[in-house]
């Protein structure tokens, strides 16, 4: 770190106004809270803390800690994988390179979800391509007589949701099933609600991605196969048998592929499509469907 004049005394403000400007230069796009939360979890802090102790000098080794993960950082490594942890709706989850990192844009699912399921008594709840746990251990965490089925191709990544799941007290209700979509599920399973934020980037948005996505996330929580669709038409082939009638599908989509995804899931007889929801962007981001056969 040798290219802005560095000051004698490195106090937490004068770390954070350095690494923010270091951060910066380098083309990282939220360099003040990046810098904010390496630090913070180098030092086991919050941000409120950072601020009111902003005269703290940090001893050597914390800021060789630092300086390691601003490194790393600077190289493309999500941050959510330098402190293993991220916020997502209103719990922390842990997260590993085995799972994409939870976005805000998932909280629009999950609210919708527990919106769904309020009513119901003792819903039961299907989670495809799991990952994190995120949304399954969300709706389990909200709605406490729901009943989550968490399926996911990846067995390190139902490790980490497992871990989610205990963290959070919901082990109980949550179940894991290791496989491809479908086919892990018992023969008759059927399900109030079936969730999913599966791969949809098309192969020809790889190279447009912002590095820390296409070089350090699971490729397979990413890839929709040629046109991002793959996955919305395997869902839509197979879920109707694992629908109670009446029953909801909430997808999330990419913010271009609200036409196609409705396409796909209107061409099966058994669903009706619904209203598409936006995230906090304003984009197209949830397409609803339920089932009318
Ligand atoms: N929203 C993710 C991204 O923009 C993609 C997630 C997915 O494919 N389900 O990188």
């Amino acid at each position: 770190m040798a290219d802005a004049p560095q000051p004698t005394v490195w106090t937490i403000k004068a770390l954070l106004a350095w690494t923010t400007d270091f951060l910066a230069k380098k083309g990282i796009d939220s360099p003040r809270a990046d810098a904010q939360i390496l630090l913070g979890h180098v030092l086991g802090y919050d941000k409120t803390y950072l601020t009111v102790n902003f005269a703290e000098q940090p001893s050597e080794a914390d800021r060789a800690r630092f300086k390691d993960l601003i490194q790393r950082r600077v190289g493309g490594c999500p941050v959510a994988y330098l402190t293993g942890v991220r916020d997502f709706y209103l719990l922390p989850f842990e997260v590993t390179p085995a799972v994409l990192v939870p976005r805000p844009d998932t909280e629009t699912l999950v609210a919708e979800a527990i919106a769904f399921l309020k009513p119901l008594a003792a819903p039961a709840v299907l989670d495809l391509g799991t990952g994190s746990g995120c949304i399954a251990v969300s709706v389990a965490h909200q709605k406490k007589d729901a009943r989550v089925t968490a399926v996911d191709a990846s067995a390190d990544a139902l490790d980490v949701a497992k871990r989610n799941a205990t963290r959070h007290g919901v082990a109980d209700r949550v179940e894991f099933l290791h496989g491809d979509l479908f086919a892990p599920l018992p023969a008759g399973a059927a399900f109030d609600l079936v969730v999913s934020n599966p791969p949809y980037i098309a192969q020809h948005e790889f190279a447009g991605l912002p590095t820390d996505v296409r070089d350090h996330e699971p490729r397979t929580a990413l890839d929709g196969g040629p046109d991002g669709l793959d996955f919305y038409r395997r869902i839509a082939a197979g879920v109707g048998p694992f629908l109670k009638p009446g029953g909801r599908l909430l997808l999330e989509i990419g913010a271009t592929q609200e036409a196609d995804v409705r396409a796909v899931l209107g061409g099966r007889p058994e669903l009706e499509v619904g209203p598409t929801l936006k995230d906090l962007a304003r984009l197209p981001r949830v397409v609803t469907a339920k089932k009318v056969l």
